[in-house]
């Protein structure tokens, strides 16, 4: 199974902020839209950034309510990881894994065209373990 099969069930639709937008705008976003991260662009669409519920928590820690003024592109993560469609979903949890992070935006052709969270990948990967598992039963029922 490929990055692919998760974007032909969810579709391409990624939510996004610019980055001079403010954190409360991103907290607002991040709440309304029931979503862990917001994936930062510039005026060309291109990734600047992405900005997760834990950047979130973690300035608020460090700077308290204040902070919820300040520009998305101070507290966003600037090296942001990306996928390919042709990828497998071993390969994305994986990089999930050893980036500790959930969120993995896809490319192709230099353009965004969808996003993968660990919940997409867990229930990528709990059907094709279900598939596997019938597979197997159908063999042993048929040998
Ligand atoms: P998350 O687990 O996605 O909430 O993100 C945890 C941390 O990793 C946050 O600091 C995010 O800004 C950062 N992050 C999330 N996704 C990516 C990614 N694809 N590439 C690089 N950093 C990321």
């Amino acid at each position: 199974m490929t990055v692919n099969d998760i974007l032909l069930h969810k579709g391409s639709q990624v939510i996004t902020i610019e980055p001079a937008a403010t954190l409360a705008m991103a907290v607002q976003m991040l709440a309304q839209r029931r979503i862990g991260a917001l994936l930062v662009t510039g005026a060309d669409h291109r990734i600047v950034g992405i900005i997760s519920e834990r950047d979130v928590v973690r300035v608020l820690d460090e700077k308290g309510t204040a902070v919820l003024g300040t520009p998305v592109a101070e507290v966003m993560t600037r090296r942001v990881v990306t996928c390919a469609r042709n990828e497998t979903i071993a390969e994305i949890m994986e990089r999930m894994t050893s980036g500790k992070f959930r969120h993995v935006p896809v490319i192709e052709h230099g353009r965004l065209a969808g996003i993968v969270s660990i919940g997409d990948v867990v229930k990528a990967r709990l059907s094709e373990l279900e598939h596997e598992q019938d597979a197997l039963r159908e063999y042993i029922r048929t040998a």
